[in-house]
């Protein structure tokens, strides 16, 4: 089996996720952040790095490396990673519920923690407002900050890229992020102890997926915008799902339905490692929300009071939310896995394919990350009838070089 031995091949063969980790850790300067011709922002390394320290950046990405959940959960689900219990519920702040992306059930969780001193920063992503289509770094102090951050964002967001400097700071902090992200912050935690003594709580959302800011774009030009020509852009919230709303820098206003966007646009354009993914459901967080997506029929994307889908991980994770309900912060009630099923099919579908698809990958020569307790054996004999399927379109479409991606474009 080959694996990458630097961060070139890991962009250059499709396993990095865009978090930004290998940059926040690097000596300032070595190793930047930039936006690849695909849309993606991927690593470019200015200076020949020293080996020990390209190995230990290596070593560090969780798109390359995946280590095993943290193990004092009582339960475990092959699909659904370990768990305390499975809950749907929503911020009973109706500012947050209303503006964040689904219940609001993690900008509640943030402005509770601030609220209490529990911690001094949360660090999350926000637009960015010099180019509205894309998101950057927050670290935010006070409910204000939570808010302007609610909600996904869609598109590449890098909340490692600056974690050298936020761990050097000293202060507790709580960290909302992408499955991928926390767990790039587990992996630090093995060889960095900040990250154990500050990081008081991770936060991850369910995760289909980072797609191309070339999608973004090309939502922003159906009405005629370029992306100098918008001065916001949000991609849900304001109602669940939330239209994507543009405001053009002339005043006027563009909506779109969130199935629109993203299961016509976005999930076209969704980056390679992201389809091998077995962990879109924070398996390494505190706790883990997504979608409560179901309806009267089942599975529906139709405008509804926000709700989540919630999973504590840990003890640390199952203590806040006990407090958090009975202060009344969050209104809870317990689910079922089979709804969590129902709520989330493609979750289920991607995590029952992913070993096929490694090992289509495999039989191709292509590089593989390496997960470590996962689960994937149970979880690929459940998808056991799509196994051959999955592996044989995965073998077709690396050897068309669907994973392949190009140099970083260049800024000059
Ligand atoms: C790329 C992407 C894919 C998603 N896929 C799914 C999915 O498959 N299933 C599902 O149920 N939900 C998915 N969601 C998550 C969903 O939109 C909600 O964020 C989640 O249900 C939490 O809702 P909330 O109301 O509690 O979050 P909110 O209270 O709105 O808080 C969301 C927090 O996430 C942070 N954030 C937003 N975007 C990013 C980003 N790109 N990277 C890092 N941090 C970010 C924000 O700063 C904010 O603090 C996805 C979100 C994103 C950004």
């Amino acid at each position: 089996v080959k694996r990458a031995t630097s961060l070139g091949e890991i962009a250059a063969k499709g396993l990095c996720a865009g978090c930004g980790l290998c940059v926040g850790m690097a000596p300032p300067g070595s190793v930047t952040l930039e936006m690849s011709a695909a849309g993606f922002q991927r690593p470019r390394v200015a200076q020949a790095l020293p080996a020990a320290l390209e190995d230990k950046l290596v070593a560090l990405c969780p798109g390359n490396q995946l280590s095993a959940p943290p193990g004092d959960a009582p339960h475990h689900d092959p699909i659904w990673g370990p768990y305390y219990r499975p809950m749907k519920g929503h911020a009973t702040d109706a500012e947050i519920r209303f503006k964040a992306s689904s219940g609001g059930v993690i900008s509640a969780i943030a402005t509770y923690l601030l609220a209490s001193k529990a911690v001094e920063a949360i660090v999350h992503v926000g637009m960015d407002s010099a180019a509205p289509l894309q998101s950057r770094l927050l670290v935010s102090r006070d409910r204000a900050g939570v808010l302007a951050g609610a909600s996904a964002r869609y598109g590449p967001a890098a909340p490692l890229e600056n974690i050298n400097d936020i761990l050097a700071a000293g202060e507790p902090f709580a960290f909302i992020g992408k499955p991928c992200d926390v767990a790039g912050l587990r992996n630090l935690a093995k060889v960095d102890p900040r990250v154990d003594r500050l990081m008081r709580y991770a936060l991850a959302f369910f995760c289909a997926g980072v797609s191309s800011l070339r999608i973004s774009e090309s939502i922003v030009g159906k009405y005629g915008l370029t992306p100098n020509d918008v001065q916001l852009m949000r991609y849900r919230g304001h109602g669940c799902p939330g239209p994507t709303h543009i405001e053009a820098k002339d005043g006027r206003v563009f909506e779109q339905s969130y199935d629109e966007t993203w299961s016509e646009e976005l999930n076209q354009e969704i980056q390679f490692r992201c389809k091998i993914c077995p962990d879109g459901i924070g398996e390494q967080a505190d706790i883990a929300c997504g979608d409560a997506w179901v309806g009267d029929s089942g599975y529906a994307h139709a405008e509804h009071e926000g709700w989540n889908a919630l999973l504590a991980r840990t003890k640390r994770g199952a203590e806040l939310l006990t407090q958090m309900q009975a202060a009344g912060a969050l209104y809870l009630e317990p689910i079922a896995l089979a709804d969590l099923n129902a709520m989330q099919p493609h979750q289920v579908e991607r995590k029952q394919a992913v070993l096929a698809r490694l090992a289509g990958m495999a039989i191709a020569g292509a590089m593989l990350p390496r997960y470590e307790g996962q689960n994937l054996l149970r979880a690929a004999w459940q998808g056991r009838k799509r196994f051959l399927g999955n592996l044989l379109g995965t073998r077709r479409r690396i050897k068309a070089g669907a994973h392949r991606e190009g140099p970083v474009a260049t800024t000059e």
